[in-house]
């Protein structure tokens, strides 16, 4: 082997596997098991007291879901990850070892409608404070940090309507503010955007969509830079205080710069519970190898059906950071070259009746709540996944009344157009 780093798409092939040592399996094996045998009663107790690292039983850790946490890892350059059983999943945990009861965080009003719902209602019931900013005017964010502000959370490219945040603007700010910056990637992937060579410290996603792929397993992650100090000022202690089920030992002394995805794993995980199976592992594993190929193609046809609607008579307006008109194609062209991602909205001049409509006449678009599919998925989002949103705040989250959005599959792009143009002339 030369010693020249190996390239994204290597990496998502081969990072963290190894053919297996036992039956020379080269696929990754599914570990379908609860539990692991000991080697003896020492080896029992380092491994409860973390003096050593090894498998106790699946809901800490399992060896199909160690493959997948090494090359997410490796392919958004973190020093460790953490496989949790949904993007959802992967938020609580993050959050709960940041904030106790009473603490706040910042997060972008252009998010994914059920982390905002998330964040709103549910986390409110663990004392946990959203206070929202305007990822359009980064001063927003600087204005509502505040003693108790514990993290700050964006997206890199923002549900529903595909716009691009300025990462190292808002990376400045939480570094001045003293919190970590976390960056839910789902919709660009490490493919389009490495959040953590613009500033953040956490990433977490939804493997649900383009890392599995084939919208057929629910599956999250979260990611550690390794770059927080956690130890300062006593704000963050989980992570700096010596933890009273480990035998008083203090996560960030212990483990450096991967003692957050350790506290991840350790307290929330364990405690909380929401294991990925090793199942859905192997599923988004296998997405994975393919991942830079899907996602050119998802992007390359994202552009020419952007295009298409632009030049539509139907339609009002077209929101896609890849249109060289958009408001955001100057931070598209700094962040994510390579394509402007695939999940995009459009407005229609027939307002709400034509987008409900619309949906009901797309044949090969399937009308469906998820993103990131080999297939193209259309939905209204203000009758759907924002309809708990009033007027004003649907329209400042990108799905006002006219807005239908889109995620383009890997089909044919002329296939694609040929639906869409039936649709919007019927
Ligand atoms: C889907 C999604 C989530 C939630 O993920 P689940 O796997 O459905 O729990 C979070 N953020 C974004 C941007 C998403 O698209």
């Amino acid at each position: 082997m030369s010693d020249r780093l190996p390239g994204f798409s290597t990496l998502a092939v081969h990072a963290g596997a190894q053919p297996d040592p036992t039956t020379g399996a080269r696929a990754t094996p599914i570990y379908q098991t609860t539990s692991f045998v000991f080697n003896d009663a020492d080896h029992a107790a380092s491994l409860f007291g973390l003096q050593a690292f090894g498998n106790i039983y699946t809901r800490i850790g399992n060896p199909t879901n160690a493959v997948l946490e090494e090359r997410v890892a490796a392919l958004e350059g973190g020093t460790a990850a953490l496989a949790v059983a949904s993007g959802h999943a992967a938020q609580v945990v993050v959050l709960q070892q940041l904030l106790q009861p009473g603490d706040e965080f910042i997060a972008a009003r252009k998010l994914y409608g059920g982390s905002i719902n998330q964040f709103t209602h549910a986390f409110k019931s663990f004392g946990w404070n959203v206070v929202w900013a305007d990822p359009d005017d980064i001063a927003s964010f600087e204005r509502a940090v505040t003693p108790r502000t514990k993290a700050i959370f964006i997206e890199s490219i923002a549900n529903p309507g595909g716009s691009i945040t300025d990462i190292e603007a808002i990376s400045t700010v939480a570094t001045k503010a003293g919190v970590p910056l976390i960056v839910d990637n789902t919709l660009a992937s490490p493919y389009l955007i490495r959040p953590i060579d613009h500033g953040a410290d956490i990433v977490v996603h939804s493997l649900t969509k383009f890392l599995g792929g084939h919208g057929n397993s629910l599956g999250g992650i979260i990611v550690d830079a390794g770059t927080f100090d956690w130890s300062t000022g006593g704000k963050y202690p989980m992570l700096s205080e010596p933890r009273p089920e480990y035998h008083g030992i203090r996560l960030q002394e212990t483990f450096g710069n991967f003692a957050f995805a350790i506290a991840c794993r350790v307290l929330g995980l364990r405690d909380l519970g929401p294991a990925l199976s090793p199942f859905n592992a192997f599923m988004i594993l296998t997405g994975i190898e393919t991942l830079p190929l899907r996602m050119q193609k998802h992007c390359d046809n994202a552009k020419a059906v952007a295009e298409f609607l632009a030049g539509h008579p139907a339609v009002a307006s077209v929101s896609y950071a890849g249109l060289p008109s958009d408001k955001y194609n100057q931070l598209a062209r700094k962040y994510a070259p390579k394509g402007a991602g695939a999940v995009f909205t459009f407005g229609l001049k027939g307002g709400y009746d034509a987008g409900v409509s619309l949906v009901s006449k797309l044949q090969l678009f399937s009308h469906l709540a998820n993103v990131g599919d080999t297939r193209s998925l259309v939905i209204h989002p203000a009758s759907t996944t924002h309809s708990q949103l009033d007027d004003a705040a649907k329209v400042k989250s990108g799905a006002g009344p006219d807005v239908v959005r889109l995620s383009i599959g890997i089909e044919d792009k002329e296939d694609l157009i040929a639906d869409l143009e039936q649709a919007l002339s019927a």
